[in-house]
């Protein structure tokens, strides 16, 4: 890929570039290690040994070099808050180089906070323990919860102090330092494609060769699909097979089925979209590719929004260079997970009032970014308007089937209930229940029919608190409604219990519980930071020792200046 020529770190318009080479730069002195995840070490085939190394902490920050690595910064844009932002990039983050596992996946090493670089704009390339800690426990939570995202082999402190504008008293705060080593297949973004189409006629070849990148090696079944030399495909019960590939019109019913199983099965190659007929071909064409390829960034973020709305994630700052093309969960900074649900829940206080990334407008902005996203695609000439509809419109139905068939889930439904669920959701706003504890709960809702309306809500009692009269109609009301609804499904009630167990967690990493692992590590403690790591590797387990993670925010969670967040960390 074109990288930049320059190679001093001059805060500047990296031109016709998508990265630069840049080393770490960061200062230590005497660099501990808070805490690392046995899981990612795993996947890198690392020897947890590696870990007690007294230099290992110099690799992890940067201030050794890797053997063999190759440093850079990514030059990307985006769309931050509406706005066409222009050249953003990676102003703190410094890729070392990719490791080859034994399973021949390529993973990339990033450290986040590393120095400067080309990117850095205003700011200092650094980035403190306070948001260090919550990136490193939350990329890990979220794997653990089943959620793709980016991942944190191992999280630094520098020994080294950082200078904070605290935004709720306005005072420049002295902080340590840290690091985090994050890992994910790529980094690519929204906005690694957005930069080049910006920028000019010029630069829509940088478009195209990062996409032909992108899929090459990211999206190998895409890539592959060309290969083929027949197509047999099945639209429901039907086996269609085709030799000629090139000859082979079919009726316009079939267009939208046809298009979705060939991206799926990567089996064939879809040329054009249109109301009358969709033309097969397998060919070395990469309009195909490319168009499959956008479908399927545009399925997979559709998902990653469906699971976040399930387990009750807010981004925080879902700006169009915080989109992975992998669709996975990347740049944790002022992201919360739900506690009373409400669907105007904001964790980031810069978004306020506006609450443009508010929990309920998750789905809506994930299709805001597709729509920036392939028209990026467009202005490069890799996909059609027509196509790009189709892939946003493969948003809008892929978000409405994940996110159906997970709510069914966890109510542990025999079919989606469009009104029960509504009407559940509404309850739960209007009396402030903790989603995670609710839904933990409700499995233990019994269908025996024997049951008197006043014990209806019993197994409810300890997350419907402070409910008045009127509202245990509400309740009442509804949970009658849910068990007339799991009668008709014939499960036993221990069966549905074990299944929505398994996709209701008991543990979430809750603000506050980010919060007391920072006080502790701020005075040198980090046991807390790796209990909760601990803790957070098996979400949907019963853990008994563990049962006060699994509790609501004390009232300190609440005082104002705690547990506030924003984009500046
Ligand atoms: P974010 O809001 O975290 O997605 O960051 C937006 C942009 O600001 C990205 O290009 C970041 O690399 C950059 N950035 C954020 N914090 C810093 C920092 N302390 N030093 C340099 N660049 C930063
Ligand atoms: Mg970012
Ligand atoms: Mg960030």
């Amino acid at each position: 890929l074109p990288g930049d020529p320059r190679i001093d770190i001059i805060p500047r318009q990296v031109l016709h570039a998508c990265y630069s080479r840049v080393s770490p730069s960061v200062e230590v002195e005497n660099p501990q290690l808070v805490a690392w995840s046995e899981s990612v070490a795993e996947l890198l085939d690392l020897d947890p040994k590696e870990f007690e190394r007294p230099d290992f902490p110099l690799f992890l920050s940067g201030a050794s070099p890797l053997v063999g690595g190759l440093p850079y910064a990514q030059c990307y844009g985006g769309h931050q808050f509406g706005m066409w932002a222009g050249q953003l990039g990676d102003g703190r983050a410094i890729t070392l180089g990719e490791i080859l596992n034994s399973k021949s996946e390529r993973w990339e090493l990033q450290l986040k906070g590393a120095g400067k670089t080309p990117y850095s704009r205003f700011a200092d390339g650094l980035a403190v323990l306070r948001s260090s800690i919550r990136e490193f426990l939350c990329s890990e939570a979220m794997h653990f919860l089943g959620i793709p995202t980016t991942r944190a082999l191992s999280l630094v402190m520098t020994g080294k102090y950082v200078t904070r504008d605290m935004f709720y008293d306005g005072n420049p705060k002295e902080e340590p330092g840290a690091i985090v080593c994050r890992v994910a297949q790529s980094f690519l973004r929204f906005g690694s494609y957005q930069i080049h189409a910006a920028r000019g006629k010029e630069d829509l070849d940088i478009v195209r060769t990062l996409a032909d990148y992108t899929i090459r090696h990211h999206f190998p079944h895409i890539e592959n699909m060309s290969k083929s030399e027949s197509l047999s495909f099945s639209i429901g019960e039907e086996e269609h097979s085709v030799v000629d590939l090139t000859s082979n019109k079919y009726a316009g019913v079939y267009v939208r089925n046809l298009c979705l199983y060939v991206v799926k099965q990567g089996c064939g190659g879809l040329i054009s979209i249109n109301d009358a007929c969709v033309l097969f071909m397998v060919s070395k064409c990469s309009v195909c590719l490319r168009i499959a390829w956008s479908v399927e960034v545009a399925e997979r973020t559709a998902s990653l929004v469906a699971r976040w709305q399930g387990v009750g994630f807010t981004h925080g700052v879902l700006n169009t260079d915080n989109m992975s093309v992998l669709g996975l969960t990347i740049d944790y900074g002022p992201f919360g997970f739900l506690d009373a649900f409400d669907p105007s829940y904001t964790p980031n206080t810069t978004d306020l009032p506006g609450r443009r990334y508010c929990f309920a407008n998750q789905p809506d902005i994930g299709l805001w970014n597709i729509a920036q996203f392939t028209s990026t695609l467009s202005s490069a000439q890799l996909i059609n308007d027509k196509e790009a509809n189709y892939a946003m419109e493969r948003y809008g139905n892929k978000f409405m089937d994940e996110y159906q068939a997970i709510m069914t889930r966890k109510l542990g439904l025999p079919k989606y209930n469009k009104p029960l669920i509504s009407k559940l959701l509404n309850n739960m706003a209007v009396d402030k229940v903790d989603y995670t504890r609710f839904f933990r709960s409700l499995s233990n809702v019994k269908t025996d029919e024997s049951i008197s309306d006043d014990a209806l809500l019993k197994p409810l009692k300890a997350v419907l608190l402070d409910i008045g009269k009127e509202r245990r109609e509400a309740w009442t009301s509804w949970v009658k409604s849910y068990i007339e609804e799991l009668s008709s499904s014939g499960v036993s009630d221990e069966q549905r219990k074990a299944e929505m167990d398994s996709v209701n967690p008991k543990y979430i990493l809750r603000n506050y519980l980010c919060q007391s692992a920072i006080d502790a590590a701020e005075l040198g403690d980090f046991e807390e930071v790796r209990r909760l790591l601990k803790v957070m590797e098996r979400p949907y387990d019963e853990q008994p020792d563990m049962e006060k993670y699994a509790r609501l925010p004390p009232a300190w969670a609440y005082r104002p200046g705690v547990c506030m967040l924003s984009c500046s960390s």
